[in-house]
């Protein structure tokens, strides 16, 4: 057997999906299989050629033991609550566990309607599949929690956006699709039951240690919390926007999901939007940590129920949890600003230094992962940052403040050296790189640029020879007016 499959939640989740087939997509053709993680998932792929992976992975071959589901939710995008959405151009083809025990999701998009389609054709093109390829890829490779890509394909066929354009299958692996928006579906059907169900297959899944402690609910409702406050310091340390951070897009394990209009900021500005229908920021860089909140409070809304009878008392209690999460989410932040600026202790005017830091980069529009990567140079030598600023005097008396904090601290400075080169990365994938790798395989078949990003972006905190291209960032006219567009 090629994938041992095991569905829990097709097994067990009755009414929280539609079984459905995917498009037949006969001339469909592999562009890129990651091995190294269907290893990982205990896959037996040895025998199989492009074609044999090309049909698994378009879809057009079921494989034994897969049932193909589309999982329903509803959520809130841009504000707006959708009391019905759903995978309407994925599909779940079912759940592995690997040889340490976890259990994985395995998920088809672009794979034809469902259900949920709305008024969409089910497909993706090739852009979004190849960019969710790269983003997340890096993003696993930078240590932060996300969905996987497994393989990419060509359907051989256009799908019809604003011009015909190539149509693409994407397969991504995932702790689980549970969203905030599952939870919100079966609360807006006032279907407490399935709520109930919900929790607990998730508490299951996703904090089995919590299936015995007093109040599993709420303090499932607590640890989602912190996952999120965890994740979005991450996103925030490396200078990544997802764009698109409505309730059905935030996962309840924690982990990066639905990669669309994202984008890594290259020139530090807090208010940055890259996506073409973020008319007003909502999901700007700055504001990521109280949306991630917002969400949040969504979830503890469509939970109610299952914390106790009286609102009186419940209401307050999920106001007490969230509140806490500025202050998780600021922890988080510290402690990964401290190690990017390579201090080892803690001293109260951290958070005065790093913020300092910041606004001199914003006036100066410094680009964010440059910055942090040289400020390890100027350890062993003092001048190397002030090129970046365009008025290198307005960071000299900082840089002065830095070393003295360093020096109070115990260590040696080359710890500090070592330390910040493992947490500040040198390879992104930067805006006007990933542009040109999506523009190469969507209108020349030409996937080398694509396979180079993704190669130099799977290590991104080492040096790499003959690489220097990819450490800088687009001219700042490319950025002012770089748009990226929803996965569809
Ligand atoms: P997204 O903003 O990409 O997370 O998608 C929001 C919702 O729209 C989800 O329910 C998707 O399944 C659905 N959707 C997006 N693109 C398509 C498409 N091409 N066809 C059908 N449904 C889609
Ligand atoms: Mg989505």
């Amino acid at each position: 057997m090629l994938i041992h499959f095991d569905n829990s939640y097709a097994d067990n989740l009755n009414g929280f999906y539609t079984s459905c087939k995917s498009e037949f997509y006969p001339a469909a053709s592999l562009i890129k299989f990651n091995h190294t993680l269907a290893m990982q998932l205990g896959f037996k792929f040895d025998g199989l050629d492009e074609n044999g992976l090309a049909n698994i992975f378009s879809g057009n071959q079921m494989l034994e033991g897969s049932t193909p589901i589309a999982q329903v939710y509803a959520g809130h995008q841009f504000g707006h609550f959708s009391q019905q959405l759903g995978d309407g151009r994925a599909l779940l083809l079912g759940e592995v566990v690997n040889e340490q025990g976890k259990r994985f999701d395995i998920q088809l998009k672009g794979s034809g309607r469902t259900p949920y389609s709305r008024s969409g054709d089910g497909k993706s093109a090739l852009g979004p599949v190849l960019r969710e390829y790269i983003m997340c890829e890096s993003m696993h490779a930078l240590g932060i929690p996300t969905t996987r890509a497994l393989a990419a394909v060509t359907t051989g066929e256009k799908v019809v956006r604003n011009e015909p354009l190539p149509g693409g299958v994407f397969t991504r692996v995932a702790s689980s699709h549970i969203r905030v928006g599952t939870f919100q579906f079966f609360a807006a059907q006032q279907e407490t039951d399935k709520v109930k169900k919900l929790a607990d297959y998730s508490i299951a899944r996703h904090y089995p240690h919590l299936q015995d402690v007093d109040d599993p609910y709420l303090a499932f409702f607590t640890e989602v919390c912190e996952a999120q406050a965890s994740l979005v310091a991450q996103w925030m340390l490396v200078g990544f926007i997802h764009g698109v951070m409505n309730t059905d897009n935030m996962t309840i394990s924690g982990e990066t999901i639905d990669y669309g209009p994202c984008a890594f900021m290259d020139y530090y500005a807090p208010d940055t939007v890259f996506s073409s229908i973020d008319k007003h920021g909502r999901y700007a860089y700055r504001n990521q940590p109280s949306i991630a909140q917002w969400n949040l409070a969504r979830l503890g809304e469509a939970m109610l129920s299952l914390f106790g009878e009286d609102t009186e008392v419940t209401i307050p209690l999920v106001t007490k949890i969230l509140e806490q999460f500025p202050e998780q989410y600021t922890q988080h932040w510290l402690v990964g600003m401290r190690k990017k600026l390579g201090l080892q202790s803690e001293e109260e005017n951290d958070l005065n230094l790093i913020n300092d830091l910041l606004a001199v980069m914003h006036q100066n529009n410094v680009d964010y992962t440059l910055l942090f990567r040289q400020l390890a140079d100027v350890l062993h030598q003092d001048d190397v940052v002030y090129s970046l600023f365009e008025d290198a005097s307005a960071v000299q008396e900082w840089v002065k403040k830095w070393l003295g904090r360093i020096a109070r601290d115990s260590n040696d400075v080359e710890q500090s050296f070592t330390q910040m080169n493992q947490v500040n990365p040198i390879y992104i994938p930067r805006n006007h790189l990933v542009e040109e790798a999506i523009d190469a395989g969507v209108y020349s078949e030409d996937f080398s640029k694509f396979e180079a990003l993704l190669e130099v972006t799977s290590k991104p905190f080492d040096l790499q020879t003959n690489k220097e291209r990819y450490t800088s960032p687009a001219d700042t006219d490319f950025n002012k007016s770089y748009k990226t567009f929803c996965g569809t």
